[in-house]
């Protein structure tokens, strides 16, 4: 069975009726880029970078940084890699940021907020990150945005990055394109707005899940209303999609739920341009896609979200 999945190591795959899907893997740790390329992988799609600052008692230096970054654009030999700036908070603790124990930590000071409010620290990943995208074609990606008016502010820490760079004479491209996850309600529903600030969508179904259905991800009371199917979640889905397209923008997924063969069809029929699933899963879902009538998927789902009732 895996000797017959190698077929597929090369292979771009399409749904029977001819639609693109992009298969791309996540990793969490540079030397995981080796399996995601020998399982077939195009590209990676989510570079969680939290192991640089997790466990240890001061932050990664911008060369330590640097090093990890190019180790990943250099294994991917020129295809896309997305690195997604740093999201702590919620369930993962920095003792040496000094977090404020919380309440409410997944609603509280996570992601894109926390790296808004440490500039420094944010902007040496980001000059790490630069100075790595003359290595391959990075994408850089924003967590957990939920109004345009952070995006804008990450973006004017980018551009603090770039000028500090060229005044240092240190090179970098000019070309790298910019995305954010869409991984909350808020982000979703004023997605038509989000596609005009960025180059591409990633949804963090995990996430996305969490905040729709105000389910805890980490609390197994509630993990039973845990629904990646729920209506809520697919109409949020479907939206960002549409305001995407509309934009020319693609949109992909990077939850667990891109890894399911039983839901990838249903992200097809909602349009997602691209998955980015578990290195370990890269060549089944590729086969799971050319089985896939894209337009029978995009009926059915249009269906189910207009009469349900679950
Ligand atoms: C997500 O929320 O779906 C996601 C990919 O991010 P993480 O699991 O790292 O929060
Ligand atoms: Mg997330």
């Amino acid at each position: 069975k895996k000797e017959e999945l190698k077929r597929f190591v090369a292979t771009e795959v399409k749904t029977k009726d001819g639609k693109r899907i992009k298969v791309y893997a996540n990793i969490a740790l540079p030397d995981e880029a080796e399996i995601a390329i020998k399982n077939g992988a195009e590209g990676i799609g989510l570079f969680r970078t939290e192991f640089l600052f997790m466990n240890r008692s001061s932050p990664p230096s911008e060369d330590e940084q640097f090093a990890a970054y190019k180790a990943v654009l250099e294994k991917m030999e020129g295809k896309p890699v997305i690195i997604r700036t740093l999201d702590v908070g919620g369930d993962k603790n920095i003792p040496y940021l000094n977090i404020e124990n919380e309440l409410n930590p997944f609603l509280g000071y996570r992601a894109i907020r926390l790296c808004l409010g440490h500039r420094e620290l944010f902007k040496t990943q980001l000059k790490a990150l630069l100075r790595a995208s003359v290595y391959g074609d990075l994408k850089i990606m924003f967590p957990m945005i939920t109004t345009a008016g952070e995006l804008k502010e990450a973006k004017s820490i980018l551009q603090e990055a770039k000028e500090e760079l060229k005044k240092q004479g240190i090179e970098f491209s000019e070309k790298i394109e910019i995305g954010i996850m869409i991984e909350t309600p808020a982000a979703a529903l004023v997605s038509d707005i989000l596609a005009d600030e960025v180059d591409f969508f990633s949804i963090g179904t995990n996430d996305l899940i969490q905040y729709t259905l105000a389910i805890d991800r980490t609390n197994e009371k509630v993990s039973y209303l845990y629904d990646p199917l729920n209506p809520a979640v697919l109409r949020l889905i479907k939206m960002t999609v549409e305001n995407a397209h509309k934009k020319g923008k693609e949109v992909g997924v990077c939850g667990e739920i891109a890894s399911d063969e039983e839901i990838v069809p249903i992200l097809i029929g909602l349009g997602i341009d691209e998955l980015s699933v578990n290195p370990a899963k890269v060549l089944s879902i590729k086969k799971r896609i050319l089985d896939v009538n894209y337009e029978a998927e995009e009926d059915k789902i249009n269906m189910y979200l207009q009469r349900a009732n679950n």
